[in-house]
């Protein structure tokens, strides 16, 4: 039958659609696959904006017989307005016509799938019965990734920094309801990973948030917030003493800050990178062989996951009747 409509999705679907859990599992794949080299995944095209702080991001991928594109604006200073500060959609197509089949908001979709390929790491890379977790940053991932964290790993306390004071309470205000756990606000980012077996830095700063000096042996970091060559969460210390995985090499030598400039500095050469998490699915890069051991996942963000991410939203949705449908175009005209 010919159908020529277009799902779709907005925000609120979106996380009815991808739960957290199986999210994770789904960014395993999609990492192995791309690892396997079964994707397409270009460099991200990014066009700075303004003060070369906001920007306007394409990013496309094919992944198996999925096919699409996220384009987004990433506005930082929208932490301070009721906007989110990662903004668009995600376009997804079907490989046997290239029909539009879905759009859907992604905001929403990068919320989750970030904090499940920060889950897929730490499930990976941290030791097992981590039960302290520190999150620098108290924005939209910093909530996303509390999720992830207590999907893999047994959280009973959550160290909560930012640097309002205001929204860190807020945040464990909203953490101690959601999950029924002991959250702690520290005005210190110091304070706050003392003793902590899992860090996510999950902020908008270009300039180190966390220092190795500061971190217990043991630990596992996930480093999410800084994507770009010219800005870094972490100082040089924090990257030298842990073993590093990145979620891809190609990315991480083009955008990595957080690896770029200690290695530009001389303290580490490419061979710090240790693997792909898609290798560590796939049992071809060593993980953690000891639990004093530092790990340290670099996520800077793949198009395959948002694609990955849309084909699960739509075939749900399909199943489900969730979603909005128009007749975008697309049909050839009649003579
Ligand atoms: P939000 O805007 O929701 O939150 C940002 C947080 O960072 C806030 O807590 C904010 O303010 C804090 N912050 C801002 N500037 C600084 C600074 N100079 N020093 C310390 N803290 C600062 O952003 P998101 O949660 O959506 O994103 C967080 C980060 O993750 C961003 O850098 C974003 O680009 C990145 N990101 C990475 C992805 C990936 O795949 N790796 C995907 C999506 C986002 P305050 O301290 O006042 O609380």
């Amino acid at each position: 039958m010919t159908d020529a409509r277009t799902l779709i999705v907005p925000h609120g679907d979106v996380e009815r659609l991808l739960p957290m859990a199986e999210c994770i599992d789904v960014m395993a794949d999609a990492l192995a696959a791309t690892t396997r080299g079964d994707a397409l995944l270009p460099l991200r095209q990014v066009l700075r904006l303004h003060s070369g702080r906001d920007a306007f991001a394409v990013m496309p991928a094919v992944l198996g017989n999925a096919i699409g594109a996220k384009v987004i604006t990433v506005f930082p200073g929208n932490d301070a307005t009721p906007y989110e500060s990662h903004m668009g959609v995600i376009l997804y197509f079907d490989d046997t016509h290239g029909r539009l089949l879905a759009i859907i908001d992604a905001s929403s979709v990068t919320a989750i799938r970030t904090a499940a390929v920060s889950g897929l790491a730490t499930r990976l890379l941290a030791n097992p019965g981590a039960s302290r977790l520190a999150i620098l940053g108290a924005g939209v991932q910093a909530m996303t990734h509390l999720e992830a964290m207590c999907a893999v790993r047994p959280i009973r306390r959550v160290a909560i920094w930012s640097r309002s004071e205001e929204r860190r309470v807020h945040f464990a205000e909203w953490a101690r309801a959601r999950f029924a756990l002991d959250v702690i606000p520290f005005a210190t980012a110091e304070e706050a990973v003392h003793g902590a077996e899992v860090i996510c830095t999950v902020t908008s700063s270009r300039a180190p948030v966390l220092h190795g000096a500061w971190v217990a042996p043991g630990a596992h970091i996930n480093a999410v917030g800084a994507s770009i060559a010219s800005a870094r969460e972490l100082d040089s210390a924090a990257v030298v003493q842990s073993l590093l995985y990145v979620d891809r090499r190609e990315s991480a030598m083009n955008e990595a800050g957080d690896f770029l400039m200690p290695r530009d500095e001389g303290e580490i050469d490419n061979s710090h990178i240790r693997g792909e998490l898609g290798e560590l699915v796939l049992g071809r890069a060593p993980g953690r062989t000891d639990a004093a051991q530092r790990t340290l996942f670099k996520s800077l963000g793949l198009a395959v996951e948002d694609v990955a991410s849309a084909r699960l939203i739509y075939d749900r949705a399909l199943a489900t009747g969730v979603g909005i449908w128009i007749e975008l175009g697309g049909l050839r005209p009649a003579p």
